[in-house]
């Protein structure tokens, strides 16, 4: 296939093209292992002298064929799939981070990922600095110490949708010799692909508009290639790695060095593999991705402005309206569009917070985004509610915020129901 084609037909047209009589659709391999005729054949799949599949854990056709699109989509030189987003970026962090190490990372990103990041990473001796997403040059510069091996960010936050400086990020990142890695969850493939501008490694939950249809968790690492690990400060992928017969990635897999290494390593010792199943219906998501990605930004727009002129809503964060303070990087860095999720408070804080969404009768509260059912959920009780005070500042995340995750059914339905919860609580 070739990836000089339009991102709307790669969603459909790559990662398996069927030959004569095979089937059109990607088949579900639900098979945990292969069989092959001898076992010398086995051991150079092994030894890594040929390539094929031998065990589920490390590889699957299902899989492959996922992975090999959103290698494509994202610009990438490889991809690997994970049971879900939280292992993704755990698998992509400790692929180059070790005991002794440090993260630097902007403090909007997910509450898991804050969790993960200043709790359990910590008491595997990683240890982080956040930096406020909108830094400086030189705030970010003088937050990287000798034994940072990564700068980490969301291209648009959860839930602050915090639009970072790509550019800027991975300058700074790259000028200390460390790489960029990006959350590009929201934004997808289809608004913005960080890597064009400098990120070295994506990450994403799929669960969420990859999918798109809240029905798999799952989550993906995209390797970009771009980034040269040659540097005394990656020895895991420039010296052997004894538990693998003493491979040297960079030697052996050259641009796919970490994607590799993150796999044959990582993989096998951790097996956070999605089910092939889970990847199939991945697959289906990112089929159609396009098409919802864009009725998401054009309804989430809508209701945007809906609630900017209603006198009961206090703010409304969405980066399509100008008044939105991350409006000038989403037009440099998402032109086409942004997400579906929109945050916004109330006259009444916290307590109209709650009543609002027992009110609403289209939108479900649930504990995600992205679906394409309009969703909302109130952060700080949910999702957030681990964090302190001070870490929900830090976030972005304030007690009265409502995330609201626009879906794509009809625009007129959904703001007839926001209308009607209003006129429940501002009677
Ligand atoms: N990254 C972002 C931006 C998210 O929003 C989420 C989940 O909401 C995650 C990562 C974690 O993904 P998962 O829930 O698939 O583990």
């Amino acid at each position: 296939m070739s990836n000089t084609y339009h991102i709307n037909t790669q969603c459909l047209q790559e990662g398996y093209s069927p030959k004569n009589g095979e089937p059109r659709v990607v088949p579900i391999v639900q098979s945990t292992t292969y069989k092959y005729d001898s076992s010398v054949e086995v051991g150079k799949l092994f030894d890594l002298e040929e390539e094929g599949f031998f065990y589920t854990r490390l590889a699957n056709p299902t899989m492959d064929a996922v992975e090999q699109k959103i290698a494509v989509l994202e610009g990438g030189v490889g991809a690997l799939l994970t049971s879900s987003g939280m292992s993704a970026i755990m698998v992509a962090v400790l692929n180059i981070c070790n005991a002794g190490d440090h993260i630097v990372s902007s403090a909007a990103i997910y509450g898991g990922t804050m969790n993960l990041f200043t709790v359990t990473l910590k008491r595997f001796g990683i240890d982080v600095t956040l930096v406020q997403p909108d830094c400086s040059e030189e705030e970010l510069r003088a937050a990287i110490k000798s034994n940072t091996k990564v700068v980490y960010a969301e291209s648009i936050a959860n839930p602050s949708l915090c639009i970072v400086d790509l550019c800027m990020y991975a300058k700074v990142a790259h000028e200390a010799g460390i790489p960029f890695m990006v959350d590009n969850t929201f934004a997808t493939p289809v608004n913005c692909r960080p890597i064009e501008f400098g990120a070295d490694i994506v990450v994403h939950s799929t669960s969420k508009y990859m999918d798109g249809h809240a029905v798999a968790l799952g989550g993906v690492i995209v390797d970009g290639g771009t980034f040269d690990w040659n540097s005394e400060k990656f020895p895991g992928l420039c010296t052997p790695d004894e538990s693998y017969h003493g491979i040297i990635y960079t030697e052996s897999f050259g641009k796919q060095a970490y994607i590799r290494k993150a796999r044959l390593q990582l993989m096998r010792d951790m097996g956070v593999t999605p089910s092939a199943n889970n990847a199939f219906l991945l697959n289906l998501g990112l089929e159609t991705l396009p098409l919802r990605v864009e009725r998401h930004c054009e309804n989430a727009q809508k209701v945007a402005e809906f609630l900017e002129a209603n006198e009961h809503v206090t703010w409304v964060n969405y980066p399509g309206l100008e008044s939105c303070a991350f409006h000038e990087m989403a037009q440099k860095y998402m032109p086409n569009g942004t997400c579906g999720v929109i945050s916004f408070g109330l006259e009444g804080g916290r307590e109209a917070a709650t009543k609002f969404m027992d009110s609403l009768k289209l939108a479900s509260i649930v504990v995600h985004v992205a679906d394409a059912r309009t969703s909302v959920l109130h952060p700080a009780s949910t999702t957030h509610r681990q964090l302190t005070d001070e870490q929900l500042v830090e976030c972005g995340v304030g007690p009265d915020l409502i995330r609201m995750s626009i879906g794509i059914e009809y625009i007129g339905d959904i703001l007839a129901d926001i209308q009607q919860a209003f006129d429940v609580i501002y009677k």
